[in-house]
């Protein structure tokens, strides 16, 4: 194959397709092109400065790559049309380049180019520019493609992607094969399928080369690579579908091509031995049977005539008559010529004629043979008479019937054209029967002695073209040639028995094609047909396979939408209508615990909406999400408007506030009072929602109205003050007097005895009034200073002196402090007094076990907790706990004293100090009293 580091640059020109469907095609091409460079247009637009020069530098390169360094195929080793393609080594190196670095829209326009200069200096097609462009645009797309997976990413790669689409390219070279080829379709397309298949090793190549080039590039400089983000889902990923037509179909389709190629090449290769054999059986008749018989026959005839004694007569008149009957009754030859041993001329037949009665030099020349004795007879080689007709000449020697003595010389001339009858069937014969072949003969100068068309008889000829290998096994030699201008024939030579001539059969390339055409041409049609219909055969059973699944996908699709209505319509008993059954199931099953719940949560929210309890709920974030009727009502809110705002932007209350953010452990409870705006007052209680995993997810909150109750409260308040001042002066005076009574005589032992019964209840009532004036004095903030205490010491002290009382009921009274603890700003002796009101408590009513009382520091709050393991109170004696004179009346607590105002105090107390009081305890188990105290006081409340 010779290289050319540059190929011609000469005669650029394109030559239209002689077929109508290269229009059609051409036509087609452009509307791609057009759609490419409006789809990629973005790429153009991208390009700025630099990218534009590098753009068309790779135009240029393309262009010059196109036409250099390039192999070109020989002509003689295949049959192509309308020429066989070069093999420009380096020319997809510009185009893969581009499509790297600038997108699938100027890869195919750099691509373009080349195919231009491919198309005006080598094969002169003008679809060609056009299929190098797809080639470009093929090779865009797969490197730019941005679909996610392996596949894809394998076909980002610049070989892979290069070698995909010159494969995919080539499968459209084929067409301008065919529009460029004359002939019946079928004939068209198996010449053009033969001429397409010998060029698909140079695409393929092309292809490697190319991607080899760019592949190292890249590889040596990372930086060129395209940075493509893969993650749109891939064509085939929407839906099952697609995905198994996406593998199918190329299956097939590479299932049919195969077969179209067996079938096309087997074709070929029967319908050229079948023609082969037929030329070989024609060319062998000829040259064993026909050729020989001619020769024999005219030398025969000639004899036949010179036996006869009246040519040998002495009379003019006895030879010529009997010249003429012979020469008209053989009909072979045209002329006769009697010579006596001389070689003057004596008789010639017939006696007037155009060429007149003079000797050829070939003649001339075979007569000197003979009449040297080398010979009896002798036959010339084929010359022309001067009225243009070809001739052989037979000479024969006359000799005395008794003594073999020479008499003369006889020659007859013979035609070698149809007006001789035995040439003319000759010349039929040599017509192959394989219709459009050629035969003739050549003699042993090389001149065609015979041959249908007379113009080229006594022209030379050699053989020439490749010998082809399935010609050993027939008796002459089988050659394929193409000719200058483009034309394919098979020729067959064979040698004449006995002479040194040639027979030449000539059949064109067309008419083996004519029979692969009937030979494929009916395994064709039924191989599109069935192709056809295995495609519509396997895509009716694909999208009958998928169909369930659609529904199956369409229905779960339903279902996460959250419509449970639609049923789930699944028919078989295969897999997939199993699968449906247990959908519609589970559908059924959903429905049903939708709907139980649905009636659960009614029935909730029908308890909630019916209780006179407000109730707010706060998500963890500390949006309100719930509000019952009673809630919108305390506070004057609409639900629809205050859900999921901040608890704080849906409702302005500060205690309500506190109680959703004040910090507060998983069981614990915080207890506020909630004064509205109209000046009602809410008793709530919230607590922390937890999850199953004991993560804090809200807060709920129950308040109910306590408004009446604080009145009747603050009633009593006064109530008591008043009468409590009242008493107090009397009673003083009455335990004066009381007290005097020893004085003013003996008693007797009866009288003390009532005297300090007296006396004690005296004490008592005293003790009740106090407590009654100092929760008076506390709540009025009469005389309390405020100062830093420590409350280590001062809740010491309290354990030291109540540990006595607590020894004598054998009860442990324990203490537990954090090694250091900050000071508190309060009145350290109503702090003590709430202290040790819980302490004396805890003893009071804790039959056995121990009390502990502990400070820890939370946040800006000391709190102080005072657990017992006493009786216990019960959640609905908690609420009122605090109350003035509330007492719990119970059997075992009957007996003992207490005034009903120690917890009153220690709230009062609390209250003063801005900090806070509640209970935790359960029936029977023990209570815990906790006290918290803010560490500082506002600057108001310290004065
Ligand atoms: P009292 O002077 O009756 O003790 P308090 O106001 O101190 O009045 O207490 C009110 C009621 O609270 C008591 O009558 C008692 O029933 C209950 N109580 C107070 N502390 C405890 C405790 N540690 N364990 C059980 N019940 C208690």
């Amino acid at each position: 194959m010779p290289y050319y580091w540059m190929g011609s640059w000469k005669d650029p020109y394109f030559t239209l397709p002689p077929r109508t469907e290269g229009y059609l095609f051409l036509s087609l091409h452009l509307i791609i092109l057009a759609f490419v460079l409006y789809r990629w247009r973005e790429d153009f637009r991208r390009l700025g400065g630099r990218g534009i020069f590098l753009f068309l530098g790779l135009a240029l390169a393309a262009a010059l790559l196109s036409n250099a360094c390039k192999f070109h195929p020989a002509s003689e080793d295949a049959v192509l049309v309308p020429a066989r393609p070069d093999l420009p080594l380096l020319a997809g190196v510009p185009t893969l380049l581009a499509a790297s670095l600038l997108g699938a829209g100027p890869a195919t326009l750099v691509a373009f180019v080349g195919g231009m200069v491919r198309g005006l200096f080598e094969s002169h097609l003008i679809l060609r520019p056009f299929e190098i462009a797809v080639f470009g645009l093929l090779v865009g797309f797969l490197i730019r493609q941005d679909y996610a997976g392996r596949l894809f990413s394998t076909l980002r790669q610049p070989l892979v992607a290069s070698l995909l689409a010159a494969l995919l390219a080539w499968t459209i070279f084929f067409w301008s094969f065919y529009v460029y080829a004359a002939g019946s379709f079928l004939y068209v397309y198996i010449d053009s399928f033969a001429a397409a298949l010998g060029y698909l090793p140079f695409t393929l190549l092309e292809g490697l080369i190319a991607g080899l080039v760019v592949q190292t590039l890249l590889l040596l400089f990372p930086k060129l690579k395209p940075v493509i983000e893969a993650r749109r889902t891939p064509p085939y990923g929407y839906s099952l579908n697609r995905r198994l037509l996406f593998f199918v179909l190329p299956l097939i389709l590479a299932f049919i091509l195969a077969l179209f190629y067996v079938v096309n090449v087997q074709a070929i290769r029967v319908a050229t031995d079948q023609t082969i054999v037929q030329m070989a059986r024609d060319a062998q008749n000829m040259a064993e049977e026909r050729i020989p018989f001619f020769l024999l026959y005219g030398q025969a005839t000639l004899q036949g005539v010179a036996r006869n004694q009246d040519l040998q007569s002495e009379s003019y008149q006895v030879r010529q008559d009997r010249l003429e009957k012979d020469g008209r009754s053989s009909a072979f030859f045209r002329q006769l010529f009697l010579l006596d041993n001389n070689l003057a001329l004596l008789n010639v037949y017939p006696e007037s004629s155009p060429e007149g009665p003079s000797l050829s030099s070939e003649e001339v020349a075979g007569l000197v043979k003979v009449t040297g004795g080398e010979a009896t007879s002798q036959r010339t080689l084929a010359y022309r008479l001067p009225t243009g007709d070809l001739v052989i000449s037979f000479i024969e020697r006359l000799e005395d019937e008794a003594t073999g003595e020479p008499r003369g010389i006889l020659v007859g001339r013979a035609d070698m054209g149809e007006s001789n009858p035995t040439m003319r069937s000759i010349l039929t014969g040599l017509q192959p029967a394989t219709g459009g072949g050629l035969g003739f003969v050549v003699d042993e100068r090389g001149y065609i002695i015979a041959h249908p068309d007379q113009r080229l008889l006594l022209s030379p000829w050699t053989a020439e073209g490749s010998r082809l290998p399935s010609s050993d096994s027939l008796p002459g030699e089988v050659y394929q040639h193409t000719d200058k201008g483009g034309e394919t024939r098979l020729i067959c030579h064979i040698r004449v028995l006995g002479q040194p001539w040639t027979v030449v059969i000539m059949v064109p390339y067309q008419v083996v094609m004519d029979l692969a055409v009937k030979i494929s041409g009916p395994l064709l049609i039924l191989l599109g047909l069935m192709t056809l219909a295995v495609t519509a055969l396997i895509l009716l059973v694909i999208s009958h396979l998928t169909r369930p699944l659609q529904v199956l996908a369409e229905a779960s699709g339903q279902i996460a939408r959250g419509d449970l209505t639609a049923q789930v319509r699944v028919d078989g008993e295969d897999e997939v209508g199993r699968l449906g059954a247990a959908f519609e199931q589970m559908r059924v099953r959903l429905k049903e615990s939708f709907e139980a719940i649905e009636r659960e949560r009614g029935r909730l929210k029908a308890i909630l909406d019916s209780t006179t309890d407000a109730i707010l709920v706060t998500d963890s974030r500390g949006h309100l999400i719930l509000a019952n009727p009673a809630a919108e009502h305390a506070f004057g809110i609409r639900a629809t408007d205050a859900v999921t705002r901040p608890l704080a932007q849906a409702i302005a209350n500060e205690h309500l506030e506190q109680l959703f953010t004040r910090p507060a452990g998983n069981r614990e409870a915080i207890v506020e009072e909630v004064s509205l705006s109209d000046g009602r007052t809410l008793y709530a209680s919230a607590a922390t929602i937890t999850d199953g995993d004991g993560r804090a997810t809200g807060r709920v909150a129950v308040m109910r109205d306590i408004t009446a109750l604080k009145e009747v409260d603050a009633m009593k308040d006064e109530f008591v003050a008043t009468v409590s001042h009242d008493l107090r002066s009397p009673l003083t005076f009455m335990r004066g007097y009381v007290a005097m009574i020893p004085t003013a005589g003996d008693l007797s032992g009866k009288q003390r005895e009532f005297v300090d019964k007296i006396i004690k209840g005296i004490d008592q009532m005293s003790e009740l009034i106090d407590d009654l004036l100092d929760i008076g004095r506390i709540e009025a903030g009469v005389g309390i200073e405020m100062a830093p205490c420590e409350m280590s010491n001062l809740v010491r002290m309290i354990v030291v002196e109540l540990r006595g009382r607590a020894e004598a009921k054998d009860l442990k009274l324990q203490l537990g402090l954090p090694p250091t603890l900050p000071p508190i700003i309060g009145d350290e002796a109503l702090i003590k007094r709430a202290v040790y009101n819980l302490v004396d408590n805890a003893i009071k009513y804790t039959p056995e076990g121990s009390i502990t009382v502990r400070v820890r520091e939370r946040d800006s709050y000391l709190v102080v907790s005072v657990s017992d393991t006493g009786i216990g109170i019960a959640p609905a004696d908690q609420m009122r706990l605090f109350e003035k004179f509330y007492r719990i009346k119970r059997r075992d607590t009957i007996r003992i004293k207490g005034t009903g105002l120690g917890l009153a105090i220690v709230k009062s107390i609390t209250e003063r100090h801005n900090g806070k009081a509640w209970v935790e305890s359960k029936l029977g188990e023990g209570s815990t009293f906790h006290l918290a105290l803010p560490k500082e006081q506002p600057e108001r409340s310290r004065r």
